[in-house]
């Protein structure tokens, strides 16, 4: 058996897990939406993908306790019916799933959030309401009449939120609770909370359902909780009933990245091995872990006796199918990147992933098989044309793609070379896989004329972009490369370097700039080390006391661009802060408000303000944004409604991956 650690059962006594694969929490904002229809399908085909346990997102136990004003949760009559409907589908496939049961305490984004002290938190604008010992009841005993509610509507288990600096995690810490009642002061006054709580929910539930609680393992806060305290917690969670650990890494409001793309794989479980030995109940470690192979090695090792993904499930819900079946080179890789998830779900916007646009929309984007099969021509093997490609293959058409370099991928190959993104190599790999498997007529090395795409029934210009000019005055002296010159490790680079415009490309060769030929995302120890994390055996919370130790960066570099303000406020909500930092701890100069006005041998010279000054570089790199390449679909134009242009060549300002993949597969699954 493939994966024998992984796909071993997991007996909880009174039941038994199918495999140690726990999908993890996501809020999606599904169930905010109330097509509770959608919401059966998305998690019943988690289900039919051979996932053990399934956690829901997390759910309020009551208004002053929501993440938002509005967030779901099982109130009424009405909302125990709804989820009704998703536990029965689960169940029908075979799966098990568990309620997340979530008081944000000070991290409710809305004016009646409450908490053990009235101290705001850096990362919301909301001031809480301290509690008082009556207000404290209230949120135990409401938390336990959501558990009794999860189980009439049908769910196997809850999970208690105790980490990511919620509720019950401000509880802990005394930074955060700062009460001198029962309730604060003394470490055992301030772990009361969730060994009542967990408590409480076993007493009502009774002892045939599971009770998991997310216990924050390392806070990555000041002041964060020491591991002989977070092993205390352990010991008295699993005394009060919990019959799993899961682990919790870092509060939101820390600042050391968790589970962006640039984490170490499986950089955290390290911490939950800590635990292993200590406490009798199964302990599941997670983060950045996305791979069956990466999940063996850590079960096999100890680290864990279960592994929690929960992306990788947007990414790809027969995960642990294919993983079974030997076809683990097929599970489309998460790549961390946060884009159509994450950063959607702070935007308000509904969660999908960026390489599975299917992923919460199940019922509304289907690859159904065609009645009538077309020929089908796509031009160009970047995201778009390759997600175009294999939809219309998968969906029963005879598909023809045309790419004029030797490899497949476009600007993903450009992505790959940057150190933190190194998932990337794994989309391509992906791509190439599904590819070789497809029955698409792949040609390599082929430009497409007009001539060639006649005859076919359908057309799909996918052939992306070209770099801006941006008409800088010296811009062809032989020290100004372009980006793709850069990334293509083709160029000599001096010393120092100024990289002009700051989009997503520009920061990014800014990381490439500094780092170059070592990243800390494949070297946990430097990794840890640029960002001060520490063991919180002997620095409490997990945080060095001496911070962020980053290397010398490899070169000097500035970048700018001419828009006010500083840089990167464009980048992804969840993520643009770290590549901020990150390059901030590189040194790296970041101006905003600038014009440029020439190129000398010496540096880029601009204007600030009216005053002209030299940044001196010996190199200088256009970063400058892209146009679209669409030669080929103008030439093609009385093509009609069998012409379809995607991706880059379609619109190339803020274009990425996400939305190329996207518009592939929508256009894809019409054909
Ligand atoms: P971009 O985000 O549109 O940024 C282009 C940069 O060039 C801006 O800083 C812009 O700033 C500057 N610029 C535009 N026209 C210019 C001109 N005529 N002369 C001088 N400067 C000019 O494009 P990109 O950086 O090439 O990235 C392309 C896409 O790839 C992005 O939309 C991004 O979403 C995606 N991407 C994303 C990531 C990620 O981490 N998520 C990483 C890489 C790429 P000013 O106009 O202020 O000078
Ligand atoms: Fe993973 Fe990115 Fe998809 Fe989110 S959007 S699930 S991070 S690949």
């Amino acid at each position: 058996m493939p994966y024998p650690h992984l796909l071993a059962p997991l007996d909880l006594g009174f039941t038994t897990l199918k495999n140690r694969v726990l999908m993890g929490s996501m809020h999606t904002g599904l169930e905010e939406r109330g097509d509770w229809a959608r919401v059966a399908e998305y998690f019943a085909a988690r289900a039919r993908g051979g996932v053990g346990l399934m956690v829901t997102g997390g759910m309020a136990p009551n208004r002053e306790g929501a993440i938002f004003p509005g967030a779901a949760g099982l109130f009424t009559a009405q909302d125990i019916a709804n989820h009704r409907l998703v536990t029965d589908r689960v169940h029908a496939e075979g799966g098990k799933i568990a309620m997340q049961i979530l008081h944000a305490g000070r991290y409710g984004y809305g004016p009646d959030c409450v908490a053990p002290s009235a101290i705001k938190s850096p990362i919301s604008p909301f001031k809480p309401r301290e509690l008082d010992e009556a207000g404290i009841e209230k949120q135990i005993s409401d938390m336990v009449t959501a558990a009794i509610r999860a189980r009439e509507a049908g769910y196997d288990g809850v999970e208690v939120m105790g980490s990511e600096g919620y509720f019950i995690n401000q509880f802990l810490c005394s930074a955060t609770n700062q009460r001198t009642d029962r309730w604060g002061g003394a470490y055992e006054n301030r772990m009361r909370l969730p060994v009542e709580i967990v408590a409480r929910v076993r007493e009502a539930v009774g002892a045939d359902f599971i009770v998991i609680y997310r216990l924050s393992m390392i806070d990555l806060v000041p002041d964060g909780q020491s591991l002989d305290e977070v092993t205390q917690l352990a010991h008295a969670i699993e005394a009060a009933g919990a019959s799993i650990l899961n682990t919790g890494i870092g509060w939101h409001e820390a600042r050391v990245p968790t589970i962006a793309t640039s984490v170490p794989r499986a950089g955290w479980a390290w911490v939950t091995r800590k635990l292993m030995g200590k406490v009798g109940i199964p302990l599941i470690t997670s983060n950045r872990i996305n791979t069956p192979e990466m999940a063996e090695e850590l079960l096999a090792g100890g680290a864990a006796d279960m592994v929690s993904m929960a992306r990788p499930f947007l990414a790809d819900p027969d995960f642990v199918a294919k993983a079974a079946s030997a076809r683990a080179d097929e599970i489309a890789p998460c790549i961390a990147c946060n884009q159509a998830c994450l950063d959607h779900t702070f935007q308000g916007k509904l969660s999908s992933c960026l390489v599975n646009p299917r992923a919460c929309h199940e019922t509304e984007l289907r690859y159904d098989p065609v009645a009538v099969a077309k020929t089908v021509a796509v031009v160009g093997a970047g995201p778009a044309g390759l997600m175009a490609a294999l939809v219309a293959d998968q969906r029963g058409h005879k598909v023809t793609l045309f790419e004029a370099d030797a490899q497949i991928g476009g600007q993903l190959n450009m992505a790959r070379v940057i150190p933190g993104k190194e998932e990337f190599h794994g989309l391509v790999a992906w791509f190439q896989t599904l590819l070789a498997r497809s029955g698409i007529d792949l040609r390599l090395n082929t430009r497409a004329t007009p001539e060639a795409l006649r005859g076919f029934d359908e057309v799909i210009i996918a052939t992306g972009v070209l770099p801006r000019d941006p008409q800088i005055d010296g811009q062809d002296a032989p020290h100004v490369l372009r980006y793709t010159d850069v990334l293509r490790g083709k160029a000599e680079l001096g010393a120092r370097v100024v990289v002009i415009g700051a989009g997503g490309i520009g920061f990014d060769v800014a990381e490439y700039l500094v780092h170059q030929g070592h990243s800390p995302t494949e070297d946990l120890a430097l990794w840890q080390r640029e960002w001060g994390v520490g063991d919180p055996g002997d620095h409490p919370g997990g945080l060095r006391p001496e911070g962020p130790q980053p290397e010398a960066p490899a070169r000097k570099v500035t970048l700018v661009q001419r828009k006010a303000g500083k840089p990167g406020k464009g980048l992804g909500k969840t993520t643009g802060w770290i590549h901020r930092a990150s390059l901030a701890a590189k040194g790296v100069q970041m101006l905003g408000g600038l014009e440029y006005r020439r190129i000398t041998p010496e540096g880029l010279v601009v204007a600030r303000d009216g005053t002209e000054e030299l940044l001196a570089a010996d190199t200088v790199v256009l970063c400058t944004g892209q146009e679209p390449l669409r030669d080929l679909a103008d030439a093609l134009n009385g093509k009609g409604d069998a012409l379809h242009v995607i991706g880059g060549a379609d619109v190339a300002a803020e274009l990425d991956a996400k939305r190329a993949i996207d518009q592939g597969a929508r256009l894809a699954a019409r054909l």
